[in-house]
């Protein structure tokens, strides 16, 4: 069975209690999940996530972070210190998720920017890749940060081809979870009509106008090795199971639909896209 790397899941979540938790490692080890990403949104949520990394060590990753939505709990220079500690005692992998939300803003902006560019700047002082939400805001995204190098993984994305194309050629990666799948509906329905498989479905080119388009243009503009998959789970459930509790054995679900987008085979798309979040987050 081809193995992935679920590159970004929320498993502190309340939705896992501690058996649904066991549960869902075990069905993602069964699934092909070779390690998981789970990612910090605040100080809570980070050192949860470290917890369970130390618990299931080499198969949970964990990182700390401040989302765009926690801004305001950011705490110089408490917060910075907390995270050079963890990282000297190697307990994270990553500075994340940190962005800007200008979808929800439930930060005032200039706070999200504030601090977005003070973890930013922790990241590249320590060495550290950074997971980045940005959501609503890829032009002021472009503008500041845009001439600052640092190591980063769009999450979740949700820009247009050519913004990824431009993250791509200043060296981002994009990694890219099942609400990929839902825009492609039509395309899954036909293949389950005609009883062909997605890929074939594929080929009927009258089925690409207006959403699937734009799924087509950014990933088959985007190099198949700046890829990487997510579930984002508990959220964002496959096209297939959706509004239903997500986790990180679903991450296939993802793979599947950038392989046949992408016309590569289903396990060497697995296995670049493993290699390049082993080698994104020196796991
Ligand atoms: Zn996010
Ligand atoms: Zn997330």
């Amino acid at each position: 069975m081809p193995e992935l790397i679920d590159t970004h899941a929320h498993l502190d979540g309340p939705e896992y209690g501690a058996e649904k938790l066991a549960a869902v490692i075990e069905n993602a080890r069964n699934s092909g999940v070779k390690k998981i990403i789970s990612v910090g949104c605040n100080e809570s949520t980070s050192l949860k996530n470290i917890e369970l990394s130390r618990a299931n060590k080499n198969y949970i990753f964990a990182t700390y972070g401040f989302h765009p939505h926690n801004a305001e709990e950011f705490d110089e220079p408490r917060h910075s210190r907390q995270l050079e500690e963890l990282v000297k005692s190697s307990a994270v992998v990553a500075v994340g998720e940190i962005g800007l939300d200008y979808y929800r803003d439930l930060s005032p902006r200039d706070i999200q920017k504030k601090v977005f560019l003070r973890q930013l700047s922790m990241a590249r002082e320590l060495g550290f890749p950074t997971v980045i939400h940005i959501r609503d805001a890829f032009e002021d995204f472009k503008s500041f940060a845009g001439n600052i190098d640092f190591k980063g993984v769009i999450h979740c994305y949700s820009g247009d081809a050519d913004f990824a194309e431009w993250a791509v050629e200043r060296g981002l990666y994009i990694s890219f979870t099942a609400s990929i799948t839902y825009p492609l509906k039509n395309i899954y329905r036909a293949a389950e009509k005609r009883k062909i498989s997605f890929r074939e479905a594929l080929d009927d080119k009258s089925l690409h106008d207006g959403p699937p388009g734009q799924v087509f243009d950014i990933i088959s503009r985007v190099p198949a090795e700046r890829i990487m998959v997510e579930t984002d789970c508990p959220y964002l459930a496959p096209h297939h199971m959706r509004g239903r509790l997500n986790e990180p054995a679903n991450v296939s679900a993802v793979a599947s639909a950038i392989a046949d987008i992408k016309n590569i085979e289903y396990g060497s798309f697995c296995s670049l896209s493993t290699a390049t979040a082993e080698n994104f987050f020196g796991i």
